[in-house]
């Protein structure tokens, strides 16, 4: 419910799970297409959110914050020392729990997370099995591959006649192979499992590896339950403090800028009511 909730939505409304799914995209989709990203990137997200916010006349100081410290009504971030009426802390549930320790919820170290890495792998012009954007490996097979995209088919910016793109990730819930591999390693094993998924002859002529450690929080049997023994906790040691991210409600984006939202909420109401 929590980490996928369209495939309970989809289950409850349909008498077969793929059906409803498949019910579902249409209906989002609406005929245009199913995946949607920044052309330039997801990085921009990120740029035009700064830039909003710049012109909105919010000040930023990028800081690596150790501690929150209890001070009066307010609180101090540390290092820095600066007081604050409220605080939102946007980071994963592992980096929380280090800025609110001693006193902070100790559920916040029990959220784990998987490391990923992502191969892009460019090819001359490759037969891709039509119709479908990607394939999901699941963990049975044993295989360092969990996922690959058909980037160039997927993403229109992406399509270039004469070359291929293909993006592969690895990496996932208690397999950390992908960790210990160097890049050149890491490109290898997955080109030669790409090689035997599709079929495909050639040599990637080109790659590039990204590295997102500890970047999927892993959402345990009663991860909703905890989230709110957390958010309780925090309530009452921490008032005017709370969390947000994709350790929490939702992994994906639109969960965690809804997620924001409501943590934005939350601190104004603390503020207003404490005054
Ligand atoms: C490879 C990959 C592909 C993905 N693809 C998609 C996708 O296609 N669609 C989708 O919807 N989602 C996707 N996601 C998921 C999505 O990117 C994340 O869920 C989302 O970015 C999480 O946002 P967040 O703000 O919770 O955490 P983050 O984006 O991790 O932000 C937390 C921030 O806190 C900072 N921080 C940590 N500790 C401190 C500290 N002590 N002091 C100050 N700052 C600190 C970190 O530097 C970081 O900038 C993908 C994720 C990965 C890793």
């Amino acid at each position: 419910m929590t980490t996928v909730p369209q495939l309970v939505e989809a289950a409850r409304k349909s008498r077969s799970l793929l059906l409803g799914l498949r019910r579902a995209a249409q209906a989002t989709s609406d005929g245009g297409p199913l995946f949607l990203a920044p052309r330039r990137g997801l990085g921009h997200l990120v740029e035009r959110t700064i830039q909003g916010l710049d012109n909105a006349g919010v000040q930023f100081c990028p800081l690596s914050v150790t501690s929150l410290i209890r001070d009066g009504q307010r609180w101090r971030v540390e290092p820095g020392g600066e007081p604050f009426d409220a605080v939102v802390v946007a980071t994963n549930a592992t980096a929380a729990g280090r800025i609110l320790s001693p006193d902070g919820p100790s559920g916040l170290f029990e959220i784990p997370t998987a490391s990923v890495a992502l191969v892009t792998l460019g090819y001359p012009a490759i037969d891709l099995p039509q119709g479908v954007n990607g394939v999901l490996v699941p963990a049975s097979t044993g295989w360092l591959m969990t996922a690959c995209s058909f980037g160039s088919a997927k993403w229109p910016h992406w399509a270039n006649p004469g070359r291929s793109i293909l993006r592969v990730s690895a990496g996932r819930d208690r397999d950390t192979r992908a960790l210990a591999l160097g890049d050149e390693e890491l490109v290898d094993r997955l080109a030669g499992e790409m090689a035997t998924a599709l079929g495909i002859r050639d040599q990637p002529h080109t790659w590039r590896v990204s590295r997102w450690p500890d970047s999927f929080p892993q959402y345990r049997v009663g991860h909703t339950a905890q989230v709110e023994r957390i958010t309780d906790e925090l309530r009452r040691t921490y008032p005017k403090v709370t969390i947000c991210g994709a350790s929490y409600n939702g992994a994906g984006i639109p969960a965690c800028i809804s997620s924001g939202r409501a943590a934005a909420r939350t601190v104004l109401r603390a503020t207003r009511e404490l005054r």
